[in-house]
């Protein structure tokens, strides 16, 4: 067993763990632009990944400022 998987499947479970806690919709107010890649969007993300993408750099960054 890889100690790499182990890692990243903690990883993994600590950002679900905290999907789950802190799930709600966010309020942000609408740019016309994703949040997260900056294209034109209807809403806050272009796409449900990208709002993923954007939900997990914001938990790593404040995982980062807690340290
Ligand atoms: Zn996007």
């Amino acid at each position: 067993m890889a100690d790499d998987v182990d890692l990243a499947s903690q990883h993994e479970e600590a950002f679900r763990q905290h999907q789950i806690a802190h799930y709600r919709e966010e309020k942000l107010s609408l740019t016309g632009r994703c949040y997260n890649c900056e294209d034109p969007a209807e809403g806050n993300f272009c796409c449900k990944e990208c709002g993923e993408d954007w939900e997990k750099r914001k938990y790593f960054d404040s995982q980062q400022r807690i340290e």
